[in-house]
């Protein structure tokens, strides 16, 4: 006896899924019949508009089914991938090129159906087409309207999904909506049946883009309402009311070298906001490497330590906790702040040494990497937690260092410039503000996108440049060669790159190399040769990245260019004419696609971080501008922050005027949303569970 299927049951008691499929389905996060309904179609295929190759119209986008009887792979004269094809469709036969797609050598073949969409071209009373875009289709599906085409796999095929789907889609009745009734009709919002329906089977295109749009606005007002909710809860949170009074501000003003830039002053009246509100400050500071947050940052601590509370510094590496020490000590060197750097691996009778006057108060600032959350660390009267490049530390992590009497307040320093949107998603419970424009008086660099048999010429540059004593960086991706034999990566790594500067080089010009899998203290010590100037050249993998300060570098180099990710070129870039002189940024490119190319290019026509993070993403898609996951990011299962962001916009909208009335949200009607959206970003936003 069979029963009906039920929103809770696993999919894999469908018809056609059973145990394996339903556990690839599994990983992508399907697991249940309700999920199955919201897995949302890639794209929408309009049968409605197939037409016979007989009847095809010139110069006009149009859809059409064949059956390939001729297939063909060669190269071109410029040695350009070509991919030829001829098919028919009873009525008429379409010749079809591809260049550049090596892919389809691999899905293509004869006899196979395909449904192909593009513009023909009538030549010689011959119909072709360049580029079109191409699918397998059964030759079977007989479908007609509008059909979903699901994101499939080489183990799961789109069909097979629609034919599930249509399996549950009688059960779309039965999901509860989480948005009270009354609220959604206001917000003329489709029923959530309907809106199943219509992504699923849409009657037209339009009803099938309302109803993900119903669906998305569920989930991102969730997101949305759990960010109103945090703020909310936040300016009921008491902190340290701090005056900035204009004595202090001058004081301040004196201890630096430079006057404030118009930007950092922007920022700093922010701050100083945030300071006198009483409330703690929870603020994120995105500014390109060298655009002055550091100095901002002083701004903040002299502040604090001036009303007699103290600062921490977090850094997400001992190297950079010891390389801002140097550069905060530097700063304050004219001042009364009494500071101490905390590392892991003191010996415990100077780590009391510190942490006995920490705790009494006799430390106004303290500079160090989580080695400063540990359960033995306590401070008198914590005021202030500055966090550098917090990419690099878990949401986790930075909570502990707030765990505090009274919430400090907080303050983020990240070079990466994140679009706003995803900002929002890594950091939802920040305010944002951009350090946009550095100090001026810089050096100026150029960037060149060099193709790689070009590359000697740029390492002979480099040399002599090294022996007229000006300093250089080469960036590479990984530290040692690849294996023979494991898969084409032509990844160039340190170890190579080092040996071949060296031949170049001779034995009268030393070198240094720093890479990840060094012992920090070699990784210190290579750093300190190459900024005494005992080396000229360092060969360095993405250690570098993150905020290591490296002065009067005139030159870098960054082989397999075209393998990093935008802002993280952008960021190596940064390296660069920090002194005065003129600077060069080389990017080698190994790539042959025209899109990488232009990638490239697009970053040497820039310098502007945040244009350079929206290509980015762009580029990538929705992609991950950090390169790297960490736990924490919100992953949104309809919605996507990037490509929704007036749905985003209009979600924040309500949601302010949502928790303005009900700042607690206790309407009862919202029972069922408020307990959904706290399962859902409790965590991340450190909502309490209860109350
Ligand atoms: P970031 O921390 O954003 O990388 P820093 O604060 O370290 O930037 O500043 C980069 C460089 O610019 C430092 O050498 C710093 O001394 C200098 N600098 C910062 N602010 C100014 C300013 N207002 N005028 C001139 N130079 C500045
Ligand atoms: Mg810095």
């Amino acid at each position: 006896m069979t029963r009906l299927p039920r929103l809770d049951d696993n999919v894999q008691f469908l018809k056609g899924v059973g145990p394996r499929k339903g556990e690839i389905l599994a990983k992508r996060g399907i697991e249940t019949n309700l999920d199955l309904l919201y897995t949302i179609p890639r794209d929408y295929l309009d049968l409605r508009q197939v037409r016979p190759i007989a009847q095809m119209a010139e110069d006009e986008v149009q859809l059409l089914r064949g059956k390939i009887f001729w297939l063909d792979f060669r190269r071109t004269k410029t040695g350009m991938p070509l991919v030829e094809m001829q098919c028919t469709d009873g009525s008429g036969e379409l010749t079809v090129q591809w260049f550049h797609r090596p892919d389809l050598r691999e899905t293509l073949a004869i006899d196979q159906h395909v449904e192909i969409t593009g513009k023909p071209k009538r030549v010689e009373g011959h119909w072709r087409m360049t580029n079109p875009k191409i699918r397998p289709w059964s030759g079977e599906d007989q479908t007609q309207g509008i059909v979903p085409i699901y994101a499939g796999s080489q183990e799961i095929r789109s069909e097979e999904i629609r034919s599930w789907v249509r399996q549950v889609l009688p059960l779309a009745g039965e999901v509860v909506s989480l948005l009270p009734d009354e609220y959604a009709q206001k917000k003329a919002l489709v029923p959530l049946a309907q809106a199943f329906a219509d992504l699923h089977e849409p009657a037209d295109l339009s009803a099938a883009s309302a109803a993900r749009q119903r669906l998305a606005y569920e989930e991102i007002f969730q997101f949305a309402v759990a960010s109103a909710l945090k703020r909310s809860k936040r300016t009921r949170e008491r902190g340290y009311a701090i005056d900035v009074s204009s004595e202090v501000d001058r004081r301040i003003r004196r201890l630096f070298p430079f006057s404030l830039t118009p930007s950092q002053d922007e920022v700093i009246q922010n701050i100083v906001g945030d300071f006198r509100s009483g409330h703690p400050m929870h603020r994120l500071i995105q500014g390109d490497v060298g655009s002055g947050k550091t100095a901002v940052a002083i701004y903040a601590i002299l502040a604090v330590v001036a009303a007699g509370y103290q600062a921490a510094f977090m850094t997400p590496t001992e190297i950079l906790a010891r390389q801002q020490f140097r550069v905060l000590n530097d700063y304050l060197s004219r001042s009364r702040v009494r500071r101490q750097l905390l590392v892991g691996g003191l010996a415990s009778a100077d780590r009391q040494a510190i942490l006995d006057p920490l705790y009494r108060g006799e430390i106004d600032l303290v500079v160090g990497t989580h080695a400063l959350i540990q359960p033995d660390v306590h401070f008198a009267r914590l005021g202030l937690v500055v966090i550098d490049e917090q990419h690099k530390f878990g949401v986790r992590q930075r909570a502990e260092l707030l765990q505090q009497e009274v919430t400090p307040h907080q303050m983020v320093m990240t070079a990466t410039p994140i679009p706003r949107s995803l900002a929002m998603t890594w950091f939802g419970d920040l305010d944002l503000t951009a350090l946009r424009q550095g100090p001026e008086g810089r050096g100026k660099v150029l960037t060149h996108v060099v193709p790689a048999a070009k590359r000697d010429d740029v390492y002979q540059f480099l040399l002599r440049r090294a022996r007229m004593g000006q300093q250089s960086l080469i960036v590479c991706a990984r530290i040692e060669p690849t294996p023979k034999g494991q898969g084409g990566d032509d990844l160039r790594s340190a170890q190579e790159i080092l040996a071949e500067v060296a031949r170049h080089a001779g034995v009268d010009l030393p070198i240094g190399l720093v890479h990840g899998k060094m012992e920090d203290t070699d990784k210190d010590e290579a750093i300190r040769r190459f900024r005494r100037g005992d080396t000229l050249i360092l060969v360095a993998t993405v250690v570098i990245e993150v905020g290591l300060d490296v002065p009067n570098v005139s030159h870098v180099l960054i082989e397999n260019a075209d393998r990093f990710g935008l802002s993280q070129l952008h960021q190596i870039r940064g390296r660069v004419g920090r002194g005065t002189g003129e600077g060069n940024c080389f990017l080698l490119d190994y790539s042959d696609d025209p899109e990488g190319h232009q990638r490239l290019n697009d970053l040497a026509s820039t310098i502007d971080g945040f244009e350079i993070a929206e290509l980015d993403t762009r580029s990538r898609g929705a992609g991950d501008p950090l390169g790297e996951r960490q736990h924490g990011v919100i992953r949104l299962r309809v919605g996507d922050f990037q490509t929704d962001s007036d749905l985003l916009a209009q979600c924040r909208k309500d949601a302010e005027e949502l928790v303005a009335a009900d700042p607690a949200l206790r309407n009862p009607a919202w029972a069922r949303f408020r307990r959904a959206l706290l399962d859902r970003f409790a965590k991340y936003f450190g909502l309490a569970l209860v109350g």
